[in-house]
Formats: structure tokens, sequence, C-alpha cells
């Protein structure tokens, strides 16, 4: 028997090996295979199995490196396709559908688990005899005190500073017991929780269920449109429809846009399931990983949640697919190709296996509503909050007047001001966004007007007050702030301007002395951890008010806060990007989402100097449909998705007029051979004209379709020879066209 196998490494097509007699029971399509290649070890992919083979002589495969196929039929149909569609070698595909862990085959490590054996007062006596005595042996004893369950064996030696040897007397004396657990297990071992049921449904979700479920049990591929404001049910119609495709002996898998943020929700699956749940974090060990990878292609566990690259977990008879805020952005890949969106490929992957996809969102993607109202998709929307919630009552700010009466730019309207005060009298909680973090967002010198910038990239540094450094945030270059201006070298005339969340905590404390505050953005929430611990702590009315980014928008639940501040709702509103208005609306209305999902009613207040703008007044009112039919006529008028597909090319390199040489050799070639149906536009610097030393310019490409773009890509990098230091990115339906 002859084995047709696909290697990781770059040949693109699949090489036959001859299946050893011993293998020949268990090697199947899909498993994971080591083979000789040109004197080395390699590994992929077996794509099928043959009696003939027409190459002299093939080479026998070394060994068989998953217990049956390792990804189901299904994903592979998925990885050609996806091969194609993104212009992405089949092997580099693969990549990304297979964790890390799962292609070397890390197996999950086992550890010791050290536990007390006797009672905290016993062991108290054996301390103070142990004490002196035989200190290594004392100090093991005073960790295991104080901890709350067992320490890993690895940890406690490492916290001790002490000898396994010492660790295993402890256990001859009969003090202490060691035991076998995987890493990856919980050390709340036997976490036990609440049985939810089912809610009643209301009308509106009860028409929902009913229209993901009669295309459940007719077992064929549908994709509805869930689109229902914030705290309008939708995760209870979602476990209500996983449910019945369980009880149908099927798979779910439900995506998320960030695991972190997703804490609740996942409390909602494991209590209301009773099968196991496996949460795909991006924190999983590779060993963890593959373990997760396998028991869910084992169908051991059949409820799949998890965010982008979930969406290619093996799930047996998958039958629904779940894309919980359907418009999120971090559903796109955009820093690798394949340059994959997951709500895309969720659809496409329900396609070749015949299951439900319900694209969940209060504010769907143009692309997704379009798809809606032309019929491709079944709508269902619900209008009302469930239980006693009312939508927030909304003020748009015009802060023009205020910065008339300030003489310059302020941070509060007096109305955010009085209403936040108002809200720690009565012991409620505000959220307060703004999009910039750091102190201060510019750095200037007073006497020759330079402005400082990252030596690496063309952007701005930003003050961060606390660290005392310069910040780059594009890529992480920093500096202490100089005394002296490093072009003119004049002393002590830099000058701050710009806010960021900092300045915000600050001033805030500035006004309201008593006021407790907690700040989540990219700077407080690097540690691991650190984002669970502050909305941990505000959730249980630690803080008045937390100040954070636009990162938290999405889908938290507080039931005490009853105002929500945007600080600078039109920040993103002129970026010269086409989803600019669609990002700024979505923003808008997620924000105004976290407030009043209490008992008590709900505030917003848009900051904003340009209170008339169409986006402002919609997203104020929140008010979908009358965004949607705007936005549309403007997408319909350009040309722009979901009227037409794109393609991002982005050339890169060190030397300036090399990017620029070659952006240009492309728009030409293009040129030449698109069919009139496309536009090829000018080449431009990027959004970021320069990144980590490298130029950056981006050939923009739109037309009917996609394949008809990439198809005369793959014939131009074969003509047109790019010089080695410049490097061409594809990025196709790229969800901004600025960066
Ligand atoms: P969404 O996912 O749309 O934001 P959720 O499903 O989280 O909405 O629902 C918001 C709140 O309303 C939750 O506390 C949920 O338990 C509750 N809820 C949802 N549906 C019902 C219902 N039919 N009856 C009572 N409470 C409900
Ligand atoms: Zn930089």
């Amino acid at each position: 028997m002859f084995a047709e196998v696909l290697l990781e490494v770059s040949i693109r097509k699949p090489l036959d090996y001859v299946v050893p007699p011993e293998l020949i029971s268990k090697i199947a399509p899909g498993c994971w295979v080591e083979v000789p290649l040109r004197n080395r070890l390699s590994r992929g992919y077996v794509v099928q199995l043959k009696e003939h083979s027409k190459v002299d002589s093939p080479l026998p495969l070394t060994r068989l490196l998953s217990d049956g196929p390792i990804i189901t039929e299904d994903l592979f149909q998925l990885a050609l396709f996806m091969a194609r569609y993104y212009a992405t070698p089949i092997e580099k595909v693969l990549r990304s559908m297979l964790p890390s862990g799962v292609r070397k085959s890390v197996s999950l490590k086992r550890q010791y688990l050290v536990s007390r054996a006797k009672t905290r007062a016993e062991l108290s006596a054996v301390y103070q005899e142990l004490q002196g005595k035989a200190p290594q042996q004392a100090k093991l004893v005073e960790i295991l005190l104080t901890a709350k369950g067992g320490v890993l064996l690895s940890e406690l030696l490492e916290e001790a500073g002490a000898q396994a040897s010492s660790v295993k007397a402890l256990e001859e004396k009969g003090i202490v017991t060691l035991s076998l657990v995987r890493t990856g297990e919980s050390l709340l071992v036997g976490e036990s929780y609440f049985r939810t049921a089912p809610k009643p449904l209301r009308p509106e979700q009860e028409k929902a269920l009913s229209t993901i479920c009669s295309s459940l049990e007719e077992g064929s591929f549908t994709v509805t449109l869930l689109h229902g404001v914030t705290g309008s049910g939708k995760t209870e119609v979602y476990m209500q429809a996983m449910q019945a495709a369980l009880a149908q002996g099927k798979g779910v898998l439900m995506l998320v846009p960030e695991i972190a943020l997703t804490t609740q929700t996942i409390q909602r699956l494991k209590s209301r399931f009773e099968q196991p749940v496996a949460v795909l974090h991006h924190r999983l060990s590779d060993g963890e990983r593959h373990e997760a990878w396998n028991d869910i292609r084992k169908g051991v566990r059949r409820i799949v949640i998890g965010a982008r690259s979930a969406i290619f977990s093996p799930i047996p008879k998958l039958g629904l697919i779940i894309i919980d805020e359907e418009h999120e952005h971090s559903y796109k890949q955009t820093d690798d190709t394949p340059t994959y969106h997951a709500r895309d490929i969720g659809i496409m992957r329900g396609k070749l296996c015949n299951a439900a996809v319900v694209l969940g969102s209060a504010t769907p993607a143009l692309e997704s509503y379009q798809n809606a109202l032309s019929g491709k998709y079944k709508l269902v929307t619900l209008k009302e909050r469930s239980e006693s919630a009312k939508l927030p009552t909304v003020h748009i700010w015009d802060m023009r007047p205020e910065f008339a009466k300030a003489k310059g730019i302020t941070l509060f309207s007096d109305c955010l001001l009085h209403k936040i005060d108002e809200r720690m009298r009565r012991g409620e909680q505000t959220l307060l966004f703004l999009n910039r973090r750091g102190f201060h967002t510019t750095t200037t010198c007073m006497q020759c007007h330079t402005v400082l910038k990252c030596p690496h990239c063309d952007v701005t540094l930003t003050f961060h007050k606390s660290e005392n450094i310069l910040s780059c945030h594009l890529c992480g270059y920093d500096l202490a702030p100089p005394k002296v201006c490093p072009v003119c070298k004049t002393a002590s005339m830099i000058c701050y301007r710009g806010i960021g969340t900092e300045k915000v905590e600050a001033a805030l404390h500035v006004i309201f002395p008593e006021v407790r505050t907690l700040r989540a953005d990219a700077d407080t929430t690097r540690h691991k951890g650190a984002l669970e611990r502050i909305l941990h702590a505000f959730r249980t009315g630690k803080a008045d008010v937390m100040v954070g980014t636009q990162m938290m928008a999405k889908g938290l639940h507080f039931p005490e806060v009853t105002l929500v501040g945007v600080l600078n709702s039109d920040a993103s509103l002129n970026i010269p990007d086409f989803r600019a208005q669609e990002t700024v609306f979505q923003l808008i209305t997620q924000v105004a989402g976290r407030a009043g999902r209490g008992i008590s009613p709900g505030e917003v207040v848009l900051q904003t100097c340009l209170p008339d703008h169409p986006t402002i007044q919609t997203a104020s009112k929140q008010d979908y449909e009358a965004y949607f039919a705007e936005e549309i006529a403007l997408r319909r008028m350009f040309g722009f998705p979901p009227f037409s597909h794109m393609v991002k090319f982005v050339f890169s390199g060190p030397v300036l007029e090399e990017v620029q040489a070659a952006a240009g050799a492309w728009n030409q070639a293009f040129i030449a051979q698109l069919p009139s149906q496309f536009t090829c536009h000018p080449p431009l610097p990027c959004g970021h004209p320069k990144l980590k030393d490298h130029w950056r310019y981006q050939l923009l490409i739109r037309g009917p379709s996609v394949m008809g773009i990439t198809s005369i890509a793959e014939t131009l990098d074969k003509k047109i020879k790019l010089p080695p230091s410049v490097h061409r990115f594809c990025d196709v339906d790229p969800m901004s066209t600025f960066f």
C-alpha cells in the first residue's frame, strides 16, 4: 500500500511513500506521519491511500505520529479552499490550522502534586519540630501550611529552594502525599457548577430558535443572522440551539472574539451543560492544546468555545457553528498568511459539513446584513432587552462650546462630570472610554517644533507617566523623556500634549479626590491574568469608575454600571479608511450597550465635536437600520465591499526607493492584465508608512472576484523579480485600507 503525503515543508504536491506492513491496519487518510526526505526526516499529512504508485521505488514512511486521522475530512477540504482563496501554499494553510503542539506531537507533561497528609494543626507541630533540625523540610511544610490546596512539586521546590529528596523524606514520614496530575488540569479539581435550566423564551427569541432548529433538523447548510441589541438574549438562544444540536448527536462550535473577555459566557455554558466544554485559550501550552485537540477529535468534548483559530477544531459531526459578535475585527488574521476571516471560513465550513451557521451581533457587518436582506442568509431580529433592563438613554454632547469656554481641549464636559458625581453618591458605577492609552500622546519641542517620533516607525511617541518613558505603540521602542530637545538642544522646552487613558485616570483623581478608579488598557493588562483581576475588582465594586480603551467595549456585563462616557466618540471618523464609519458605529453601540444592564436604567454621554455626523446620530439612537441605509448607499456608490471584493498588496523593505519601485511595477503589470470590471488604485504609502525600519507601500485592487485578482498575482510573482529585501504581503478582503 502507498500513502500520498503532503509535507509540512514547502513542496506544493504530495509525495508517495510505502506504508510498512505493520502500519497498514492503523493508517488512514488524515493521519499525521513522519517520512524521509532527502536524508532527513520530515512530517506530513496523509492525503490518500492507494494500491499503486507511479513513482519508481518510493521510500517507506517511518512513523505514524497520530493515532487516527488528525483532522476531519471537511477540514482538509477547507484547507484546499483556503489555499486557493487566500493565495497561500497548502502547507502554510495546514500550519495555521494545526496547532504547533499537534504538529510536533508534544505530549502533555505529567507532574506531581504535593498535598498535606495531616491537619494544619498537626503540621504546625511538625513545623516547630523541624525548624533548626531540617530547615529545607521546615520551609516546605511552611509553604504547604499557607497553600490553599496542593502545590505542584516543581513550584514547591522552586519556592522553597529545596531538593526533591526533602519532599521524599516528608512523604516517607507520612506528612505529605504525592499524586500525579496533568499540568493542564485546573487545581480546582472537581470544580462544580449550579446547573441552570433553559429559560422560557420571549416570542422573538422563540422565533430565532425555531429558525435555527429547523435547519438543524433538515441537516442542511444555512446561515442565520441573529441581529439582536446588546442584552436581548442572544446567548440564551445560542445555548438552546446547542442543546438541540447535542440532542441530535452533533458537535457544536462557538466562536468568540476574545476568550479573556468571555469568562461570563464560558461560565454560563459550563453551568448549562452536563457535557464537558473544551475552552481553547490562547494561554494553553502546546501539550494542553494537543490534548484538547485529541479530546475534540475523539468526540470526548463536543462543545467547543474559542477565538479565531478555534474555527479549525476537528469536531466530528459538526452540526452547529455559532459566531458571536460576528462583526468583530479580531476574527480576521491580518499579520500572517492565510489572511483568513473566521466568519467567512465558518460559513465555508458549515457548507462543507451541512451545518447550521449562526452569526450573532448587535451591529452586524455591512456584508452580513446585506446578505441577509438579499435572502442569502435568514434574518431574525431581537428588538427588546430581557428582564427589566431597558436600553440606555444616550446624550450627544457637543464639545466645541466646552473647548471655547476652556480655551483649549478639555477632557470632561460639565455634564459628564455632574453625572459621574451623581453615580458616586448613589454607589453606582461608571465606565469611561478613550481610544488612546498612555498619558500624553505627543511630545514636542516648543523651541524648534520638532515632534518626537520613533526612530524605527513613522509615529509619534506616547508618554507613559507611571513608567516615565516615551514609547512607540507600533514597535515597542522606548526611551527616557529627554531633558533637552534632541534636535535643537534647547533645555526644558519639551511640551506634552494629547490625552491618553492614564491621564484621564489622573485627572479624575484631581477632580474627585475620593474617587476609586481602575484602568484597563494594553498597559495594565500586559501580564497574565491582569485583565481578569481588573474586571473582577470592578465587578465586585472595588472602584467607582473604570477607564478603558475600546478593548473594554466587548460583551462585558456589569449590572452596577449606569453611566458610560465616551470621551472622544468621533476620534476615528476621519481616518481615511472605508470602514471608519462602520467601526465607529459598532464601537459606540457596543460601548453604550454596557450601560443599564441591571435593574437601574443606564445613561450614555457621547462627547464629540461632530454632533451632527450621521454615524454619531444613528449610533446614539442605536438605530442600526438607519445607519445601514446611509452606509450601504455610500459603499454602493463607491463600489466598496460588499459590492466588490478587495485585495491589498503590501510591499515593504528597508530601502524606500526599492519599495516604491516594486509597488509601481506591480501596479503597471496589473493595469495591463486586469479585465475592465476590476479597478487598480495607484500605489500609496500605507497608513503607517514606516514600521520597524521598513517602508510600506500598498496597492489596492477591487473587482467582482478575489480569484480574478490573486490568479494574476501568481503569474506576477514569477514574472517580476523583486529585490531580495522587498517583501510582498497579500491581504485578501482586508479589514482596513489604512494600516
Ligand atoms: P446577549 O447575548 O444578547 O447580550 P444575554 O443572552 O446575555 O443577551 O441575555 C441578557 C440577560 O437576559 C441575561 O442575564 C440572560 O440570562 C437574560 N435572559 C435572556 N433571555 C431571557 C429570557 N427569555 N427570560 C429571562 N431572562 C432572559
Ligand atoms: Zn516604533
